[in-house]
């Protein structure tokens, strides 16, 4: 079973829209299917079925410890990740690829192995793939045991807010890995369909958002007042972008994510020093976005964000992609305040529109160039 590629995270909320699915680590080594049988045979293949056993007497050595007791015949679906003992972490695919393909001798060995199992096919002579991930997942923990550094399953997170998955998507790359594997995991639409490109299983490299840029400067201009958890402290702030020839600090986004208890703190203390009793003739916004307090211009904070798009509420770059119409990040979330850089030097309108512009090319070119088997690799 293979993947579909997504343009952004956002993609994933559409496809899965009310349908339960799950994150895994998407794991950058070769992937290994494990057979045993009912007599004791196993043999490891890769995903054009190509025997690998020879390559891997390692891993053939150590698997029966793998098995538990009353687990008599299996297919195990995984990944074989070069593993570096001493610090215990993932090496990346380079030092993998320098392992002898064929006829290896144990002996010879210099690039260990960790095998991570992110799926079970078969087990005890009956087939799963009818059954749902979730299922086949609880299988696979209850019948198979985890070794340090030498066996583990593929870890993974199940949660529907874009925040955790882009949070689990960084963790995966802090770790090594290529990004994730979205997959669905209840119902008819999370069986396992072999040899096929599916729709069940998406998945999100770290470099799709390297269209949008690193990240984006932007000056805090408002705030709305916090409730529930946050009351107390402001609950969201309004940012914006700046237009050095108008000298205009345009609306570009609220923003409420990605603060800890601490900064929500830090920058209600510092910034209600700075409350403005009205709105400066310099700030542009739209309708709708007006704040509960205003701030004088003196904050830049550093914001990730999945995309940019057209907006008819914010400011930013107004007149330069569209006539009236601004631009907006879409889920935004604060990285850090930028202490060494003062509001006229925050990303610029012209900037802004040049990330926007060139994030629409990267879609055009990557929807035209290929049909299902296309990456995005931006
Ligand atoms: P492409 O086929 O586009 O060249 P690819 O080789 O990465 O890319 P995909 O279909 O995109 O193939 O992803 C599936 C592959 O990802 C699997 O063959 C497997 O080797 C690897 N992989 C790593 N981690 C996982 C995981 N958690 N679940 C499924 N596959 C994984």
């Amino acid at each position: 079973m293979l993947a579909h590629p997504t343009k952004a995270l956002t993609d994933i909320l559409d496809r899965f829209e009310n349908v339960a699915f799950t994150c895994e680590y998407k794991y950058d080594g070769e992937r290994a299917q494990i057979h045993m049988l009912e007599d004791g045979s196993m043999k490891i293949y890769s995903r054009n079925s190509e025997n690998m056993s020879t390559k891997y007497p390692d891993v053939m050595e150590r698997l029966i410890k793998f098995a538990k007791a009353d687990t008599k015949s299996f297919v195990l679906d995984c990944e074989a990740v070069a593993w570096d003992q001493e610090q215990k972490c993932i090496l990346p695919f380079q030092v993998l690829s320098t392992r002898k393909r064929k006829d290896v001798r144990e002996e010879d060995i210099k690039v260990q192995v960790c095998i991570f199992a992110f799926d079970l096919l078969f087990l005890n002579g009956v087939s799963l793939l009818r059954n749902p991930l979730a299922k086949r997942r609880e299988l696979l923990t209850e019948h198979f045991n985890e070794v340090d550094g030498e066996f583990t399953f593929a870890k993974s997170m199940n949660s529907t807010q874009i925040e955790d998955i882009q949070a689990f998507l960084d963790q995966s790359v802090a770790d090594n890995c290529e990004g994730l594997m979205v997959k669905t995991l209840d119902g008819n639409e999370a069986t396992y369909e072999p040899s096929k490109r599916s729709r069940n299983w998406l998945k999100v490299k770290k470099d799709y958002l390297s269209g949008v840029g690193d990240s984006i400067d932007l000056v805090v201009i408002g705030a709305y007042i916090g409730r529930g958890k946050r009351t107390g402290v402001y609950g969201g702030y309004l940012l914006a972008c700046y237009d050095p020839d108008r000298e205009e600090y345009q609306s570009i986004c609220k923003i409420g994510t990605g603060f800890s208890e601490q900064d929500l703190e830090d920058h209600y203390k510092e910034l209600k020093e700075h409350v403005i009793p009205e709105s400066k003739s310099y700030y542009i916004l739209g309708e709708g976005n007006k704040p509960d307090v205003w701030f004088a211009p003196v904050r830049v904070w550093e914001i990730k964000c999945a995309d940019l798009s057209v907006s008819p509420v914010y400011k930013a770059a107004a007149g330069i992609v569209d006539s009236t119409k601004g631009i907006s990040l879409r889920f935004p979330r604060f990285i850090r305040v930028r202490e060494d850089k003062s509001p006229e030097n925050a990303t610029s309108s012209e900037q802004i529109a040049e990330m926007y512009t060139d994030q629409k090319l990267n879609t055009v070119k990557n929807d035209t160039s290929l049909g299902v088997d296309m990456d995005f690799d931006y």
